[in-house]
């Protein structure tokens, strides 16, 4: 199987605000938190119907059909989410997310208005860690509902996991299939704009990405910083690295907060300014036929 989406355009920051801080220690009340969601949906969205499917730690709403909405959770949620334990995360997040997933654009932007009370930035979905919610325009395809399950997780696993490698991880599995019994991301819509930035000259340097605030890889992005993030995480996956360098930065997060010297041994110590040369020749040989 794969999930992936070709988007209308280059999406926004899908990383809105901050997460609260953990709740008290307990687990997880799922009859409570379904009665509340049918109260909060009863008050905001009276005329709409939304189906609901538990798939732990997720609440799956949706406005599709019934089956729609199941297959949705079993074939992308828990599919996604046992492939990506499988290769980097141990812990669930301590609290229940809702996914949303709203079956057009109209629905979309209409429900992100009438639940959340703002309308969003980006055309195909994003992950609100302070409402602690998954949303999505599922019309524009499953590729980034797996893109933002990623996020709460990362948070859960690797709390002070840089912007840059969140979303290249992120960005990776926005088109994903399953090789072996494991995850990979394969190629997708954000290579050509990679390869016209590298043609053009103007790509920064691994030191000056890895070495990003948050603020500077989303605000001050020059347009390729989530393409550059993705394509070294996928360059990782095929050279067998991905998930050695995963576990190896969560563990030097202290000494090498960036990621870059993590990286560095990863690849066997080379000169970096060689290493980016050949990877941009690895690149631009890449096809996506989407
Ligand atoms: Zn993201």
């Amino acid at each position: 199987m794969w999930v992936g989406g070709l988007p209308l355009f280059a999406a926004g920051s899908c990383m809105r605000g901050a997460a609260p801080s953990p709740r008290a220690a307990g687990s997880p009340n799922y009859a409570a938190h379904v009665a509340e969601l049918r109260t909060r949906l009863a008050r905001a969205a009276p005329d709409s119907v939304f189906h609901m499917v538990v798939q732990a730690p997720f609440v799956v709403l949706g406005d599709e059909s019934v089956e729609r909405v199941r297959q949705r959770a079993t074939d992308v949620v828990a599919w996604a989410v046992e492939l990506l334990k499988r290769e980097y995360f141990a812990k669930d997040p301590d609290h229940i997310l809702d996914v949303w997933l709203f079956r057009n654009r109209g629905s979309y932007r209409k429900h992100c208005l009438a639940l959340f009370g703002e309308r969003p930035t980006t055309p195909f979905g994003f992950y609100s860690p302070q409402h602690r919610a998954l949303v999505m325009n599922i019309a524009t395809g499953g590729g980034t509902l797996v893109h933002e399950i990623v996020h709460p997780y990362v948070h859960a696993n690797f709390p002070a996991c840089p912007a840059w490698f969140n979303e290249g991880l992120g960005s990776l599995y926005e088109q994903s299939a399953e090789r072996d019994g494991r995850i990979v991301g394969r190629t997708n819509w954000r290579l050509a704009g990679l390869q016209q930035a590298i043609r053009s000259g103007a790509l920064p340097s691994f030191r000056k990405l890895t070495a990003t605030t948050e603020d500077e890889f989303y605000r001050e992005d020059p347009g390729s910083n989530y393409g550059q993030a993705r394509y070294l995480c996928y360059y990782l996956q095929e050279k067998g690295l991905l998930r050695r360098f995963y576990h190896a930065f969560v563990a030097a997060q202290r000494t090498d907060p960036t990621g870059y010297a993590t990286l560095q041994a990863t690849l066997g110590a080379p000169d970096m300014a060689e290493f980016q040369r050949d990877w941009e020749r690895y690149v631009l040989a890449l096809r996506f036929d989407g």
